[in-house]
């Protein structure tokens, strides 16, 4: 994604782009998986956990960004791929590996539709699958 194309998708969310916030999308483009705040704070060095943090909850107002929970009270956040500001359309399933600690998506894999009672209405559906990853069964 070129520099131009960061800004577009910021602007194209409703938010309004400053050079922190470029930086946290270029990154997060960049890296293509999940990443928590420890993780983007670590491959920035010029920011602090409370500035990454704020501009990720702007994000995720905006919803320019999922963030998934890993169980283990970290959040990794990833960048939207659907192109609507309201609502998400890039659903997928999350595996989550208990040794390398990544945070994989697995776009291939179709998300099970769970059954709500009646009178509820479902907007999200999120899915984590904890395990070890291929990459770590191989060692
Ligand atoms: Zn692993
Ligand atoms: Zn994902």
């Amino acid at each position: 994604m070129e520099k131009k194309d960061h800004t577009s998708l910021l602007e194209s969310h409703g938010i309004r782009p400053t050079v922190n916030r470029l930086l946290i999308v270029k990154t997060l483009a960049s890296l293509r998986h999940p990443v928590s705040v420890k993780e983007l704070e670590d491959s920035l060095l010029t920011l602090d956990k409370s500035s990454i943090f704020r501009v990720l909850t702007l994000f995720r107002e905006h919803h320019l960004v999922h963030s998934i929970e890993t169980g283990e009270g970290i959040v990794k956040y990833e960048l939207c791929l659907s192109r609507h500001t309201e609502g998400d359309d890039d659903e997928h399933v999350h595996f989550y590996c208990e040794r390398c600690h990544r945070t994989i998506c697995l776009h291939d894999v179709p998300v099970p539709r769970v059954p709500v009672p009646e009178g509820f209405s479902a907007e999200e559906t999120n899915v984590l699958v904890r395990g070890i990853c291929d990459r770590c069964l191989r060692l």
